[in-house]
């Protein structure tokens, strides 16, 4: 179900292949947002720098640059919703663009049904404006709902935003252990394909910010077989 929000937010497309960029905006456009099509990396960049869309789908294989070095220069700057699209489908690239940021994945081909699925999945996690509440706390991590700010020790932490929909449902759930399908559901919405490597990936990610140990978690602890738990004490 689409929301009023939802009208009006602008999606950048990176892709050289004008067919697909074409099935892609032609599809995005019909859905209510608005769209721009650039084919090469740097002028992505520039666009980015001097217009910042709501959200960029970004191919990886581009005439100029590789898609990834741009995925790495936005990331640089800042938490912008980015999605990667690529024809390699192997595993690696998968984790080697959601280890340097980007919030999602698409492999080609894909049906536009589910990148639209996948696109208003994200937009709805980082538009999520919720109703100001008390501050979260978990041992000495603390989550800001109001300003969307997690520190730990009173040390800022810089979140994605699918980190950062992680880190309030471990939160709120904490000392439950929380499987890894309700996990995704909470993340990534109810029509997001299980995809369990891309919940890894980010797990790590998220563990490298916050935990003392990464190697040895004490806030986001893997439940084998079931999924993951924020313990209440220190474990
Ligand atoms: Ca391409």
């Amino acid at each position: 179900m689409q929301t009023l929000t939802d009208q009006n937010r602008h999606i950048l497309i990176v892709e050289d292949d004008a067919d697909t960029a074409e099935m892609v905006s032609t599809f995005l456009e019909t859905a209510g947002y608005s769209t721009a099509t650039v084919d090469t990396g740097e002028i992505a960049l520039n666009e980015i720098s001097s217009q910042p869309p709501d959200l960029v789908l970004l191919d990886l294989g581009l005439p100029d640059m590789p898609g990834l070095e741009v995925l790495k220069q936005v990331r640089a700057n800042s938490f912008l919703p980015l999605i990667v699209i690529s024809g390699k489908t192997q595993e690696h690239d998968k984790v080697v663009a959601l280890e340097q940021g980007a919030d999602d994945y698409m492999g080609k081909p894909f049906s536009p049904e589910e990148l639209l699925a996948r696109v208003m999945a994200l937009l709805r996690r980082v538009g999520w404006t919720p109703v100001p509440e008390p501050k979260l706390i978990v041992r000495h991590l603390e989550l800001d709902m109001a300003r969307r700010q997690a520190s730990i020790r009173n040390k800022k932490l810089h979140l994605t935003p699918v980190e950062y929909g992680i880190l309030v449902t471990m939160m709120r759930t904490a000392g439950a252990v929380v499987n890894h399908d309700d996990l995704l559901r909470a993340v990534w919405g109810e029509r997001y394909e299980s995809d369990y490597s891309v919940l890894r990936v980010n797990i790590s990610r998220l563990r490298q910010k916050l935990e003392e140990n990464p190697r040895h978690p004490s806030y986001i602890v893997t439940v084998p077989g079931q999924g993951y738990v924020m313990p209440l004490k220190r474990p």
